[in-house]
């Protein structure tokens, strides 16, 4: 990004350190290449000259609402503004076109009040301060003007923000396409109240973050001609099923749990509920209550909004607590969940304990070892939740209804943002699948408006290079022969283990650029993504891939008595009775598929939510740390993307006021605006620059460079 011209002794530069990212210093002495560089923390360091940025020193005290007004665009510029608004308690900046929004970890006074979006209503985008709020009025303005359908994308990694900056963008939107007489429970309601049904059933507190979505969303609002709420749609993506029956320390499972064992007292002994502590699913992690949460408020809050979405008292009473509690009274709780459950004791330990054999000769009933017996208990568990949270969603979207007649609607996008940690399985590669996918899109989208923004000014861009991640979704996602449909056949494939699995892959993409085998492992491999590289632990990919319901689970649950309970587990045509095997990755590739599709057909704004810390704490700026996510989030991307093409643009007026200096004799001539640029640059020697309509277009470096020449007058 950008080349160091014209860096001397004396020169002031950012320079990289290990710790900081970037450092500011002034420049000691150069041998050739070699640079020293006296640091602001007092530490010299040597650096090669190609490494060194300039240094802004006209940057305003306050730092500038939107990246690309910096006189120099590079990586230390952009993280050093980023920093001084943080500090100043400016979350929120632009790059061109999209918002950055630092999670400021604390209430900031009266920047999402009634006042703040009363003035957002309308104004013109970049008049007043970065903001949520401006981002979804043009959403919407756009909408209302072209008729077109915008949708908002929303990313970052957990506990960066997304879902607080989703329900602002929701509430916005509510204020502009609401009803003015409010009577009863209006669409807009119900639009904003589905957030916490689905937290209460879909978010749990985890390492990162305290109110962690386990799950993506697409809420895709419509509206009618007079631009007002008339219905509403949620999709969501990925439930992790896993936390139904699996957590530890410092972790909690769903919130849902926790609300129930604190429903007033008559709803505990009707549910046989009680202390979390006693639910195995519930202990095995010591953490049961949140700092600044009462789960007996919230209880009642999440009944309520569920009141207002449309689940109706007696569905909300069939509510499920399927937690079994591991102690010595098995037969107690056995009777407990098949009473709760309403089907058959003796059917339940059954389908708990024992599976079918048919063989051609008879049908054989085998008693389950232990351990195998504790994988069926879980298994219920998971599909019995992951049911509730989809029956949750259809019901809200019925509840909602839908709008046949909208024309056009406005999709906010909150979903997991890139992953990498120490052990990543097939819950990480389809997130981090999704995020290529959005990764494309974004690029496609930046690259388009740049383009535009220079074909309104008339200027040639046509050597502008893209670069493209096409390679890595072909690697993960091509039909045959990508990861995902390997996987399949594997799962498919009766005596296939992960090693099979994964020397399939290693065979297969032994040449492909993006591909890895590590030197030591036999089962593990790395994708180069577009973020970094990402190393997979394959031993759980082929059961994590199974959608796959015991058919004495199905059988017993559909025949239950409560008819919410049998509604979940509708009978299967018999047909799909023999085909056991359904993919989730290949589901979750035809939902992406679908969401791209709804995508393309917006035009798109982009929010990446930074989270400026791992401690969850206000007022402390991780330099390295927010650097990555500047990156994974594509916005280092985007602004490589503009430094290819011409990342500074200034105004005429405003290059005169700035370089007029250089060639004073100019200012005396009667030239235009627009001779007496070019005619500044002509003079200074600069190449590969264009003179738009309205503005000069600079090549990354030439604006230091002209500095340069005017520090030397
Ligand atoms: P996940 O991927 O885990 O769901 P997320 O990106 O959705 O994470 P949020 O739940 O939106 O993260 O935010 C985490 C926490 O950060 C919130 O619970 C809240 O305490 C704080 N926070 C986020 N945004 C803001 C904001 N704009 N103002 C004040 N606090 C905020
Ligand atoms: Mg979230």
């Amino acid at each position: 990004m950008g080349t160091p011209v014209n860096i001397i002794v004396g020169s002031h530069v950012w320079i990289e350190d290990p710790e900081l990212a970037w450092i500011d210093g002034q420049v000691l002495k150069i041998t050739g290449q070699n640079v020293e560089v006296q640091a602001s923390n007092g530490k010299k360091i040597t650096a090669n000259l190609s490494r060194l940025y300039p240094k802004d020193m006209e940057a305003p005290a306050g730092g500038v609402d939107d990246m690309t007004k910096l006189s120099y665009l590079h990586e230390p510029g952009v993280l050093e503004n980023l920093k001084i608004r943080y500090e100043l308690n400016e979350i929120y900046t632009y790059t061109g076109n999209i918002l950055i929004a630092i999670n400021p970890f604390q209430r900031l006074p009266h920047i999402y009040d009634s006042h703040m979006m009363q003035q957002y209503k309308g104004a013109p985008f970049g008049e007043l301060s970065p903001h949520v709020f401006a981002v979804a009025d043009v959403a919407y303005r756009a909408m209302i003007n072209e008729g077109k359908s915008n949708s908002i994308l929303v990313s970052g990694e957990s506990g960066a923000g997304k879902t607080e900056t989703t329900k602002m963008l929701m509430r916005y939107l509510a204020f502009l396409g609401g009803r003015t007489a409010t009577e009863g429970r209006t669409v807009e309601q119900q639009v904003l109240e589905s957030n916490p049904v689905l937290e209460a059933f879909g978010n749990a507190k985890t390492v990162r973050n305290n109110n962690s979505s386990r799950f993506g969303k697409f809420v895709e609002i419509q509206f009618d001609k007079q631009g007002r709420i008339s219905g509403a749609a949620i999709r969501t993506y990925l439930l992790e099923r896993s936390r139904v029956c699996q957590i530890s320390n410092p972790e909690r499972n769903y919130h849902c749990f926790y609300l129930l064992c604190a429903a007033p007292q008559e709803e505990v002994e009707k549910y046989k509920l009680g202390n979390p502590k006693k639910f195995h699913y519930l202990n095995q992690s010591s953490c049961y209550e949140l700092v600044g949460v009462s789960d007996a408020h919230d209880y009642l809050a999440t009944r309520r909004a569920m009141d207002i979405v449309g689940i109706n008292a007696k569905d909300q009473g069939k509510e499920v607590d399927s937690s079994v509690p591991k102690d010595d009274n098995a037969k107690f709780h056995l009777k407990t969940a098949s009473e709760l459950l309403m089907c058959d004791l003796v059917a339940l330990e059954d389908a708990l304990c024992k599976r079918v054999m048919i063989t051609p000769e008879e049908v054989i009933k085998r008693s389950l070892d232990p351990q195998s017996a504790l994988v069926s208990r879980d298994g219920l568990a998971k599909t019995l939740y992951s049911r509730l949270f989809d029956w949750l969603v259809d019901k809200i979207n019925s509840s909602i209804g839908q709008d046949p007649n909208s024309k056009s609607l406005i999709g906010v996008l909150d979903i997991y943002g890139f992953e990498s940690f120490k052990t990543n399985s097939f819950e990480q590669f389809c997130i981090n699948f999704t995020n290529e996918k959005l990764q494309q899109h974004f690029n496609q989208h930046v690259f388009k408006m740049e383009q535009e923004e220079y074909t309104k000014e008339e200027i040639d861009w046509s050597y502008i290079e893209f670069v493209d991640n096409q390679d890595v979704l072909d690697l993960i996602e091509k039909k045959p022969g990508g990861i995902v449909a390997l996987l399949d056949e594997a799962c498919m494939f009766p005596k296939s283990t992960h090693e099979t699995f994964s020397n399939k892959l290693y065979q297969t993409f032994k040449s492909h650029k993006r591909f890895i085998k590590p030197k030591l492992s036999r089962t593990d491999f790395t994708i180069a993504h577009y973020a970094g590289e990402v190393l997979y632990q394959s031993d759980q990919f082929l059961d994590k891939n199974k959608d796959y319901v015991v058919p004495e689970h199905q059988d017993l649950l559909s025949a239950s008595k409560c008819s919410f309970v049998a509604g979940l587990f509708p009978p299967l045509p018999e047909a799909s009775k023999s085909s056991k095997f359904s993919s989730i990755g290949s589901r979750f590739k035809l939902q992406l598929q679908q969401l791209m599709e709804t995508l393309n057909s917006t035009e798109p704004h982009y929010i990446r939510c930074v989270k400026p810390n791992n401690l969850l704490k206000p007022a402390i700026f991780e330099n390295a740390n927010i650097m990555q996510q500047l990156r994974c989030g594509g916005v280092l991307e985007a602004i490589r993307i503009s430094c290819a093409g011409y990342p500074t643009r200034r105004a005429f007026f405003e290059f005169i006021n700035r370089f007029g200096l250089l060639a004073p004799e100019l200012l005396e001539g009667n030239y235009d605006e627009k001779t007496t640029c070019q005619k500044i640059l002509d003079k200074k020697g600069l190449k590969g620059f264009q003179i738009g309509k309205t503005k000069v277009f600079l090549r990354a470096g030439q604006m230091a460079e002209l500095d340069a020449r005017r520090a030397e007058v």
